[in-house]
């Protein structure tokens, strides 16, 4: 096999494209394909393997293997060296398939003397439709030039799958997704709202009918005069006052203009097209590598990063074919769900607000960049819905829960009327909360209680009055430096938290510090992986390693809290004296401001986060040190039940309504009560209102919450005595029950108390 001249991807493509034109059956393209592969790359086998109905991987088409068993064998999904390929969307490259675990023998294809082996995924849209493997008798390695070649042969491939009537395309989707019955799927629930609507595919994906260049030369100058209309378009699209984005979402969409001029995507495109595509084809290419790496990869800033390239791709592509990007917007029905696998920030944008009411992203999360312009945009999101993507079609009706993360399409009538009743609720409910909004959150024996939100993003603050919160419990900082192409430097720090502090106005923001690791990675820096990252390095333990990027954060938030009163939180303390290391350095921060006469708070408060059950032994010794103490029952229940809270087999097998949580919580607050100390809670539990109940007859005063939560769980306090709950709560704690949410439920029933 040549690794270049007669078998150069090139004369390769030459070939295909003279064999795309012949006027004939689509099967008899495939065999006349895989014998002028084979002929090319000088291999004695090329052949052509299908994914069919259930996954499995037919052989289509073969030179040099048995022809009866075209059609006849089948891999099973993960079987064999082309299941292997399939199933790792990657190529496969064995001088001895046969000494190789997967190899799976098949006497019927006659493969026996064929050592060497080369399978490469046959992938469109990011899905593996297929496998092209060559095979040749002397035992070797194929060379890199050679996988590319037939990469790019498998390119095409895949466009002749999808077009070339074959069999119906959609016979490769599993049976179960395509029914027309109602289908419901659950997915996150990322911004609040119900939406009753019409589905609308998002498929930026243009028709790229030539792949195969005619002139390269001619191609590489299309290439870039349409980065440089891309280029163009996005600055335009940023500058056109229209978009009134502020905030992250502003800073999203800056990023997204600096990927535009991203010098190794470029790159990619230019090496693509010098291989014999056209300029469409060596987008598809690159981008089809994207989504391939997109889907593998589990870090979710690094798959933001990539999503925003597909954004750019897809809307190169439209350069190339002289489409506005806008097109496929324009004629939105009223009420639009808008449906995407994958969707970048600027493609939401050009949808515009008017029309849209829902968005169902498969790939989104809370920090997605999507998700935050969706927020901005006010619209509800639902993101991890697997799957909907493949099943939906334009126009089908669907009904969307924000809030609970459920979506039904094609919704008998029951349940249509069932999301009517909910969007009629929310309404009320959004109206009620609204009437309380102003009213104080002290129960029925007139004990007060602090409820404050969790909050991490300036597109959160507006929530602060909206919900009548009495301040910010809990600024999860980090969230700022996750979504930034780079690290924030301090100027922008320092702007970012007067922003912050300007729009709390006269109430407190608790600032909690950079929590890092675990699960929050940045994405610039390097970090290495951890085998049990929420017990790795994270938080405090980064900070006081790296002391620079605390004592920038602080710097900057002494700056911004001039004559202010500064609340800084600790993460993750797990014992005193890595607190007193923090606030040592803090100390020295603001002695360094003094010195220098820069703007300082009028008074510097400084909290632990009580989320490391060996913290609790040492409540009266931490209490001498902080200035307050916050229980992060997130955390701190991962830590206490031994579960990883980001496993679904496992994040809610224990019930923070049990025995020993309620015993955890009432020990820590009654020895910090004991020590004179303040302990608040800002835990997910704080925001249910049966939970909150439950905190409240353990002792808490303090609970920090999503805004969202406030309104409920006010219209319980007010419907409570903390008498009456602490007694419960006492009770409970002496018994045996796996969870206590069905007698704190009783009792809620009983008394009174408005649990929503
Ligand atoms: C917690 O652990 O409870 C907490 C509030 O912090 P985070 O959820 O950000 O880890
Ligand atoms: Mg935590």
């Amino acid at each position: 096999m040549a690794p270049s001249g007669a078998g150069s991807p090139r004369t390769l493509l030459r070939r295909l494209r003279e064999i795309m034109a012949e006027q004939t059956s689509a099967q008899a393209r495939l065999d006349r394909l895989v014998s002028v592969i084979a002929s090319i790359m000088v291999a004695e086998v090329c052949s052509i393997y299908l994914r069919r109905a259930g996954g499995a991987f037919e052989l289509f088409a073969t030179e040099g293997l048995n022809r009866e068993a075209v059609h006849r064998t089948r891999m099973k999904q993960g079987e064999g060296l082309v299941g292997l390929v399939a199933e790792t969307a990657e190529p496969v490259n064995l001088s001895d398939a046969f000494g190789h675990p997967s190899f799976s023998y098949r006497p019927e294809t006659g493969e026996d003397p064929y050592h060497s082996f080369l399978g490469v995924p046959i992938v469109r849209g990011g899905q593996v439709y297929g496998v092209l493997t060559v095979q040749n008798r002397v035992a070797r390695q194929y060379e890199e030039e050679e996988v590319e070649a037939v990469q790019t042969v498998a390119m095409v491939l895949a466009e002749v799958v999808a077009h070339g009537g074959l069999f119906d395309i959609a016979e490769l989707d599993e049976p179960e997704l395509r029914p027309d019955r109602p289908l419901t799927f659950h997915g996150d629930g990322l911004c609040e709202g119900i939406a009753i609507g019409t589905v609308v595919l998002h498929e930026p994906r243009v028709k790229v009918e030539h792949l195969i260049a005619d002139d390269p030369q001619a191609e590489l100058a299309r290439l870039d005069m349409a980065l440089a209309g891309l280029r163009s378009a996005v600055d335009s699209m940023l500058d056109s006052g229209e978009l009134d984005l502020t905030g992250e979402s502003r800073e999203v969409i800056e990023a997204y203009r600096l990927f535009a001029q991203d010098q190794g995507w470029q790159q990619k495109l230019h090496d693509a097209v010098r291989t014999g595509l056209t300029a469409e084809g060596a987008v598809e290419r690159v981008q089809d590598e994207l989504r391939l790496r997109v889907s593998r990869i589990s870090d979710p800033f690094l798959r933001e990063r990539l999503h925003d390239f597909e954004d750019l791709a897809r809307r190169l592509q439209r350069e190339l074919v002289g489409k506005s990007t806008s097109d496929g917007t324009r004629d939105l029905p009223q009420n639009a769900v808008l449906i995407a696998r994958a969707m970048g920030p600027a493609e939401l944008l050009d949808y515009g607000r008017d029309r849209l009411v829902a968005l169902l992203v498969e790939d989104a999360t809370a920090t997605s960049h999507v998700a935050i312009v969706a927020r901005a945009m006010g619209l509800a999101l639902v993101g991890g819905t697997k799957g909907i993507a493949d099943t939906a079609r334009a126009g089908d009706p669907i009904v969307v829960d924000g809030e609970s993360g459920e979506a039904q399409l094609r919704p008998p009538a029951e349940i249509v009327s069932v999301f009517e009743a909910r969007r009629t609720l929310r309404e009320q409910r959004v109206a009620q909360f609204a009437a309380v909004r102003d009213l104080p959150a002290v129960t029925r024996d007139g004990v007060a209680i602090q409820l404050m939100m969790n909050a991490g993003l300036l597109i959160d603050m507006p929530h602060l009055d909206e919900s009548g919160a009495d301040g910010v419990g809990l600024f999860r900082t980090e969230l700022q430096f996750m979504i930034g192409e780079t690290m924030p430097r301090l100027a922008d720090q320092i702007a970012f938290y007067r922003r912050i502090i300007d729009a709390a106005g006269d109430k407190p923001v608790v600032f909690r510090t950079l929590d890092l690791g675990g699960d929050k990675i940045l994405p610039y820096g390097r970090w290495d992986r951890e085998e049990n990252p929420a017990l790795g390095w994270r938080a405090i333990r980064i900070a006081l390693d790296r002391p620079a990027l605390l004592r920038y954060q602080v710097r900057a938030l002494l700056m911004a809290s001039a004559d202010k009163v500064l609340r800084v939180l600790l993460p993750m303390v797990s014992d005193v004296s890595e607190f007193n290391a923090a606030r040592a350095l803090i100390d020295r921060e603001l002695e360094r401001a003094r010195l220098m006469g820069l703007p300082q708070p009028r008074q510097t408060l400084v909290g632990a986060m009580l989320e490391v059950p060996a913290l609790m032994f040492m409540l009266p010794q931490i209490l001498r040190s902080a200035d307050f103490v916050s229980i992060g029952s997130n955390d701190l229940f991962q830590f206490i039940f031994a579960v990883d809270r980001t496993n679904p087999r496992v994040a809610r097998r224990y019930d923070a309504l049990s025995p020993a949580a309620l015993t955890v919580i009432r020990q820590i607050v009654r020895s910090a009560g004991d020590a004179n100390g303040e302990v608040s809670l800002c835990g997910e539990m704080a925001g249910r209102p049966l939970e909150a109940m439950a905190l409240i007859g353990a002792g808490v005063r303090t609970l920090s919450m999503q805004p969202a939560n406030i309104g409920a769980v006010k219209i319980m306090i007010r419907s409570l005595d903390t008498r009456e709950i602490a007694h419960f709560v006492d009770g409970l704690c002496g018994r045996t029950d796996h969870s206590l949410r069905t007698r704190l439920a009783a009792f809620a029933a009983e008394r009174g108390v408005m649990i929503k």
